[in-house]
């Protein structure tokens, strides 16, 4: 990730997007993935290696771009929420 940003300077240390993106991702990969394979293969019986000539480019090519948003999507919420790690509003 970037130092800071390039418009505004903001430093990007604080962001911490974790596992959140990639938990995200699996859920929606996977019904993008399952479901339409199961569709397929319920219409057409296609060999195995058709599945997997469709599938694993598709689930590829999804995860990749969802990682990038839902890594700017949780990191933009993070600080829009000014959330932190290891504190609370009442000072506890
Ligand atoms: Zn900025």
């Amino acid at each position: 990730m970037a130092p800071g940003c390039s418009a505004c300077g903001r430093s990007f240390a604080e962001a911490a997007a974790d596992d959140g993106p990639a938990a995200f991702v699996i859920l929606i990969v996977g019904f993008l993935v399952i479901f339409p394979a199961l569709a397929v293969e319920i219409a057409y019986a296609p060999p195995v290696w058709v599945h997997l000539a469709i599938w694993i480019p598709v689930a590829i090519s999804a995860t990749l771009v969802l990682l990038r948003v839902f890594k700017s999507l949780l990191i933009a919420l993070q600080f829009h929420h000014d959330a932190g790690e290891g504190r609370s509003d009442r000072g506890l």
